[in-house]
């Protein structure tokens, strides 16, 4: 594989707190998040990247064709880029970041399925 969204190595890695998109934080760093980008804002950033992915993350789906699979409808990344995704990202976007998302008229659903009521 030579996609640029699969993570390189697996130490690490870190999942995008909007997206759950997978990648080791260097990835993130250096390219932003391949759906994100454009509200995170992440690349060249990594106080961003801190706040906007999490190393705390449970199960990985790499998604190589979000058209046609189900796994991808049913984690909602059915339109994201290809790539590795967690199942369940532990932790939150700072309040600031969710504020601006809402602004541009997206709303924040929190990853963290681990600990839905
Ligand atoms: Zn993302």
């Amino acid at each position: 594989m030579s996609l640029e969204t699969v993570p390189k190595d697996l130490r690490n890695l870190r999942a995008c707190l909007l997206c759950s998109l997978v990648k080791t934080f260097e990835q993130f760093e250096l390219d932003g998040c391949d759906n994100c980008e454009e509200y995170l804002h992440m690349k060249n950033n990594s106080d961003t990247v801190y706040d906007c992915t999490s190393s705390n993350f449970d199960g990985m789906v790499a998604m190589m064709s979000p058209e046609d699979s189900w796994v991808a409808k049913w984690q909602r990344i059915g339109r994201f880029a290809k790539g590795c995704y967690a199942i369940s990202v532990t932790g939150r976007l700072p309040p600031g970041r969710v504020r601006d998302l809402k602004r541009k008229g997206i709303i924040y659903r929190p990853r963290d399925t681990s600990t839905k009521t």
